[in-house]
């Protein structure tokens, strides 16, 4: 199988998954429930999330293991299921991938900060080791840290999937708008920075996910594109700013309107689109259709 890097760089646009957060909830995982426990305990659900994504025409699918470092498994009793669980993940994604698509295991901070003394350096990147390794072995060819936030422990997980796996590296962050009107993260970084840093540490592909619709990740990966002319980034958008209805954040943007706002993410210098929080294998058949027009477009125009 060729690198998802090969690909972008032979010019193809290519199409992510959507959420799986909400299509978990939606076949009944409760608030409070471990979503990476469905794995071993709803292992044909997880796996159907990601054949559905499939048939929408997604190139990749993530793997149900967000969560599943030791520090955040530790939280349900399950720090000493690591291996296990992580590898059931990547399994159940790659049987539903079959040997032709890209399985990119999604790794979510720790909730651990090294500026708070939480943790050690080294035990940030023992815990991501220990997962990564899972993930390779149940039979990701990718990772995808993502919705980190902080410089210094994302570069830990970049480096600890370089050296300890052959995975290609994925790492994107979660940016919001702040009232100056550019994009931070939480930590206070910026697009430009987080991509110096991610490429730096040996990141093979760099972007943005969650915080906030299509439309706004135009300007992220802009910026992006600027300090990396290069890299391929990836950008996995939510389907639109929330409304809070009857206590219920309802994500409000149409498969098409997502889909025409994923267009303008492609021409500011994406390679690979898709979905976060709010977005379904609907949102995905969209964004894939609008992806064949735009190359067919390419074509006519050569
Ligand atoms: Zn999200």
């Amino acid at each position: 199988m060729k690198r998802i890097s090969e690909e972008v760089a032979a010019g193809r646009i290519l199409v992510s998954d959507g959420a799986w957060g909400t299509l978990l909830q939606a076949r009944g995982l409760n608030p409070g429930d471990c979503p990476e426990l469905w794995c071993v305990e709803r292992p044909d659900d997880v796996r159907d999330i990601a054949r559905r994504y499939f048939d929408a025409g997604a190139d990749m699918v993530e793997t149900n293991s967000f969560g599943g470092t030791r520090f955040k498994l530790e939280h349900f009793g399950l720090a000493g299921r690591v291996a296990e669980i992580n590898e059931r993940a990547a399994a159940l994604s790659r049987e539903a991938a079959g040997p032709d698509r890209h399985v990119i295991a999604s790794v979510g901070p720790t909730g651990k900060m090294l500026l708070m003394g939480d943790v050690t350096e080294e035990e940030l990147s023992e815990a991501f080791r220990e997962q990564l390794s899972a993930l390779e072995k149940g039979g990701a060819d990718a990772c995808c840290m993502e919705t980190f936030a902080a410089t210094d422990e994302a570069v830990l997980a970049v480096r600890a999937a370089k050296e300890h796996t052959a995975l290609e590296v994925i790492c994107t962050f979660t940016f919001e708008r702040t009232l100056r009107g550019d994009f931070r993260t939480m930590m206070g970084v910026g697009p430009a920075e987080m991509a110096r840093a991610l490429l730096d540490a040996g990141a093979d592909i760099v972007g943005t996910n969650c915080g906030n619709g299509m439309e706004a990740m135009a300007s992220i990966v802009a910026e992006i594109r600027e300090a990396a002319p290069s890299a391929p980034i990836l950008v996995h958008a939510n389907a639109g700013k929330p409304v809070n209805i009857g206590g219920v954040d309802v994500f409000p943007e149409s498969p098409e309107q997502m889909a025409a706002n994923a267009m303008k993410v492609v021409k500011a210098g994406a390679s690979i689109v898709g979905g976060c929080c709010g977005t379904t294998p609907d949102h995905i058949r969209a964004i894939k259709t609008a992806v064949r027009n735009m190359e067919r477009e390419g074509k006519g125009r050569r």
